[in-house]
Formats: structure tokens, sequence, C-alpha cells
């Protein structure tokens, strides 16, 4: 009786096994792989030093038990390996940049060849994928929680042999190599960023005038109005500055490329791991407004960090004696909680990439980080130029 339940509960397997014990014809061959699905649109989560162990301990502070990330339940995964060229540990330069660019390099620089010296010689500028989006006439945005100067997402739209110039880093968003350059620009670092333009003899309002486009200090100074609104505030809010620029890139008539970057760093193990769960609950929030048919959703980092969840039992909070260790005020290189322990440094060991949508199913397997690169330009079948 119960095996008759069983195959009534029609499970293809067990139905097939069933015809073929029965002498009926195999059925026809199983489904076929379908090709992936081209994209229109490409969206970027990066966390930022976001690991492996990170996101399982993101999911333990979140919601008490591991898995429990919206990400989590995606079909698709990869190991990505993030060293630059010439070391086993990456920053976020080098690792942003293979990401974009296809192109490993060195840790502090953005977006150019490995033959560049940091803070004296310039490599060629690797063509990220956010000029090849804006020389085919897609638009493109890049929201950060941090400086918009930073390495992450300086790496989308700059090119530099040390990722301290910001000033240089902030003007090439106005002078782009294609199309009319990013679109959409919310993120931090005002006062930093003013400080290195003044230094270059410019300023915000300077290049705004000279660009004919207002650089605004914060979200909600943004004219309706304006399509292309630049923000560098003091503070972003990642999640109302992610929507809007969804809305505003979702009007594009040709797709669209949007990186969203939050600082994941564990550091303070509070912040970084509370940040992974408030990105994971805005991942889940827009792929809720996306047609994943035309869109690629990828989840990854640009490097790991030295979190690790080395005890602890299932009822506790992951995070047992934050608060104490808080508290005391102490600066040291590696923090002890009872159930975690953060080493607080960059670290060689793989990240996680997660993808769904058009064209995820290419995210599998281990690979270097400079695959991402291909797969986002294999799901909207663009081929590189010759000379990346
Ligand atoms: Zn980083």
């Amino acid at each position: 009786m119960l095996k008759h339940l069983f195959a009534a509960a029609s499970l293809s397997l067990v139905m097939s096994s069933t015809a073929l014990a029965q002498g009926a014809s195999p059925p026809s061959a199983a489904p076929k792989a379908e090709a992936p699905r081209q994209a229109r649109n490409v969206i970027v989560f990066l966390a930022d030093a976001g690991g492996v162990p990170s996101v399982n301990a993101a999911s333990l502070l979140g919601y008490g038990e591991p898995l429990k990330l919206h990400i989590q339940k995606w079909p698709n995964l990869g190991l990505s390996e993030t060293s630059p060229v010439d070391q086993f540990v990456s920053d976020s330069a080098n690792g942003m940049s293979s990401i974009m660019t296809g192109v490993k390099t060195r840790n502090g620089v953005i977006s150019q060849s490995p033959a560049a010296v940091r803070g004296k010689v310039d490599g060629a500028p690797t063509k990220t994928l956010l000029e090849y989006a804006e020389q085919r006439g897609l638009r493109t945005g890049v929201v950060t929680s941090e400086p918009i100067t930073d390495a992450t997402p300086a790496a989308t739209y700059a090119h530099s042999n040390d990722r301290e110039k910001w000033g240089e880093i902030f003007q090439q968003a106005f002078s782009p190599r294609f199309g009319d350059g990013v679109d959409v620009m919310f993120g931090a670092g005002r006062r930093k960023i003013g400080e290195q333009l003044a230094a270059r003899g410019s300023g915000f309002d300077q290049l705004a005038k000279a660009h004919d486009r207002p650089i605004y200090a914060q979200l909600e100074d943004a004219s309706q109005a304006n399509t292309r609104p630049v923000v560098v505030a003091d503070q972003i809010d990642v999640r109302a500055a992610a929507l809007r620029a969804l809305d505003l890139l979702q009007s594009s008539p040709k797709g669209y490329l949007l990186v969203i970057e939050w600082d994941a760093h564990t550091d303070d193990p509070r912040k970084g791991l509370q940040n992974i769960v408030d990105l994971d609950k805005l991942i889940a929030e827009i792929e809720g407004r996306v047609d994943l048919k035309d869109t690629l959703l990828l989840f990854t980092a640009d490097h790991s960090f030295g979190l690790q969840v080395d005890g602890g039992r299932r009822g506790e909070p992951v995070l047992e004696g934050y608060d104490a260790w808080k508290a005391a005020g102490k600066d040291e290189d590696v923090v002890r909680l009872k159930n975690v322990m953060v080493n607080r440094s960059h670290t060689g060991e793989e990240v996680v990439a997660l993808a769904t949508g058009a064209g995820a199913e290419r995210v599998r397997g281990y690979f270097p980080n400079t695959h991402l690169f291909q797969i986002m330009m294999d799901a909207w079948g663009w081929k590189p130029d010759a000379a990346n």
C-alpha cells in the first residue's frame, strides 16, 4: 500500500522506474539542460569581505539557525578564488577589479593591468563590465555603503594605480571612456573626497558646473526629475539608495548593470554580520521587483575575512559576549567572543558566488574570480575586446 502511495506521489524518478519495471518503453530522454537564457540586466551584490564563514554566521545572527538567508536558497553556486597576481590574500582593489574586468592585478590597483606599480606606475586600463555596458547603451548604477571612491565601487568605473587617489578616481566618473559614464552613483565619503578634490584644485561645485551634473549631499536632495543623479553623502541608506537606483535603471530601453556594495568586514562582528543580514533582505526585495527571465542576480565577495564560528549551542546568541567586548573598547588583532573568533584580517580562501536568473547556470565549481566577469559577459551574450 505504502509503495503505491509513493508511486502516486508522482516523483518523476519513481514514476519512470515504475514504468520501466512494468515493461513500458523508456520515457523519452531526460529533459536536456536548456541553454542559459540571455540576460538583459545584471545586478551584482557585493558583500565586501563577506566570505563563506561570515555568510554562515550572518544566518546564525539573523535567524538563530544556519541556511536561513534568502541567498542560501539560490540554485547556483560556485567558489571564487580572489588572490592578486603576486600574493595569496586580496584587498578590495584587486578583488573587485578582477571581477569587473576579468584581469587579476595587484593589491591597491584599480582596474589596471598587473604592470601597474601601486602609487608609482600606471598599468594599462582594463575595461570594466560597466564600461562595456555603457558602450552598448545600457544604463549603469553603483550604490555603496562606503565612499563612492572606495576601492570596490571605484573598480567599476575608474582606473588608477592607487586606491587612495580618491580625487582622481572621482573625477574619472565625470570623464568616462565609454558612453556617458555611470548613470546613477549613490555613495558616502563626502568629506574626504571633497578634501582630495580641493587638493587637486577642484571641488564638488566646480565638477558639477563643468559637467552640468549636480552632485547632491544626500539622497533626499536628488531631484526626482534627475535620471542620472549623483549623491555623495556622509552616510548612505543602502536600501533606500538601491531601490531608487533600481527604479531609475529599470526604465532603461536597453537594460542595465547595477552594482550594490555593502560592507561586511567583521572587525566589529555584529556590524559586519548585520550588514550581511540586511543586504540579504534587500536582495530578496529586489528579486521581487525584477524578472528573472531577463535579469541575472549575482552575490559574491571581493575577498574573505578571518571570522569563524567555533562554538555555541542552538538557542544561544551566536555573538554571546559581544556587548561586554564592545564595552571594553579593546582594539586587538583578534576578537575572542564565546562562540566566535575574528582574526581581523582579510583571508585567502575562496568566497561564494551565488546566482539566480538569466545565465545563472554558469556559476558552478571552483574558479578564479575573473571567471565572474566572463559569466556576466556571457549572460549578456557579449565578447570581450581582443585586448582584454
Ligand atoms: Zn574588500
